[in-house]
């Protein structure tokens, strides 16, 4: 199996199911329990919690478990409206947020908000300049994704929050894809809610955490119930999934360097072995060390992806989320229609070797010479 596919998720290195099946089976006491059991769960919690702080370089108390980064996207923006709800309803975000991020402002839009998209040049780069000069007096909130899911593109959010000293809009930033992918500390990056999720970097599916820190005060939970960290987020903590989550973290951390340099020169190998390839176009700026898009022009994406599939070859089309259409990402670009119906994206991990870019080049190449294209 060549498994190029780590931006939609990663595999969970045996440390991180070790630790969750500790949790699931030995410390399976619910941690609002007052007895010993409940303790040992309440204390792998805050073990876990600690561990992220420290990756995040923020204090524990500013990290709060939610279910996958699409809750956190939601929470981050529902809880910045509502703090800013004397300042207006006007949101700035980008045309090329993941949809959790997207699909929660249109919602909003249509409840009566008022929405700027920021639209990114050919290359999906956006400029904190463009970001800023779309504030308004009654902006509540800007929203810009750290690192792009489908093209790789790393955004200036340090650089929007400089620019929003002085203005109360808040700022959120999803970091689900650039999280342990590129340096960042929540103190570097100036934003007032960090989204991120365990599943990208061999943590388990169904956790992720909040960073809530600098001018987020009183954050209104999402959902409503239990007192459950620190009555941010009730529901009773998973566990398990908080604890393999940190196993993730710790792992990652203690060869972050290593292995992003690892990552790094798979896309650069990746690269120049697509680029051999008549006619293949590379997509978006690639400055993530996980994340490539490429495009056969004329060539679906499905087609290639299912080809490649029946190899055991795993890539996406696009982003895994949308399934089928042309993706916003690259309308939003500007990428011309046939070259987007041709796009895929391939992503790598710490696992990833030569010889899986190898098949994946064969195999690119291969198909371009035995089929004909069909856009
Ligand atoms: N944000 C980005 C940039 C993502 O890539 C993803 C997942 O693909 C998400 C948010 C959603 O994260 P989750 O799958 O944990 O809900």
């Amino acid at each position: 199996m060549h498994y190029l596919d780590h931006a939609a998720t990663t595999p969970v290195p045996p440390q991180v199911a070790q630790a969750m099946a500790e949790a699931l089976t030995e410390n399976f006491g619910n941690p609002s329990a007052q007895y010993e059991l409940g303790r040992k769960a309440r204390d792998l919690v805050e073990q876990g919690r600690g561990c992220v702080a420290a990756a995040l370089g923020c204090r524990p108390a500013q990290v709060a478990f939610t279910s996958c980064g699409t809750e956190g996207d939601n929470w981050a923006i529902l809880a910045a409206l509502h703090q800013n709800r004397r300042t207006g309803r006007h949101i700035v975000t980008t045309a090329v947020e993941h949809s959790a991020v997207l699909q929660c402002v249109k919602r909003l839009e249509q409840e009566g908000c008022a929405v700027t998209y920021v639209r990114p040049d050919s290359a999906g780069r956006v400029t904190a300049g463009q970001v800023l000069a779309a504030l308004r007096e009654d902006t509540a909130l800007v929203s810009v994704m750290l690192v792009n899911n489908e093209t790789g593109a790393r955004f200036p959010v340090e650089e929007i929050a400089a620019g929003l000293r002085g203005h109360p809009a808040l700022l959120h930033t999803d970091a689900v894809q650039g999280f342990l992918k590129v340096p960042f500390t929540a103190g570097s990056l100036g934003a007032d809610f960090v989204t991120l999720s365990a599943h990208k970097l061999g943590g388990p599916k169904g956790i992720g955490a909040l960073y809530i820190g600098g001018r987020a005060r009183n954050t209104r939970p999402l959902l409503v119930g239990g007192g459950q960290e620190s009555g941010l987020r009730p529901g009773t903590e998973a566990v398990a999934q908080i604890a393999g989550f940190a196993k993730a973290v710790e792992l990652r951390c203690a060869r972050l360097e290593e292995v992003n340099a690892h990552m790094a020169a798979c896309r650069d190998y990746a690269r120049r072995r697509l680029g051999d390839i008549p006619g293949l176009q590379f997509i978006g700026p690639a400055d993530a060390p996980h994340i490539l898009s490429f495009s056969l022009p004329g060539y679906p994406s499905q087609n290639l992806v299912s080809e490649l599939s029946g190899r055991e070859i795993y890539i996406s089309a696009g982003s895994a989320c949308h399934r089928g259409k042309v993706s916003h990402v690259l309308s939003a670009m500007g990428v011309e229609r046939r070259t987007a119906a041709g796009t895929v994206r391939v992503s790598f991990g710490p696992e990833t070797v030569r010889g899986d870019i190898d098949a994946l080049a064969e195999a690119v190449a291969e198909h371009r010479e035995m089929r004909f294209p069909m856009l």
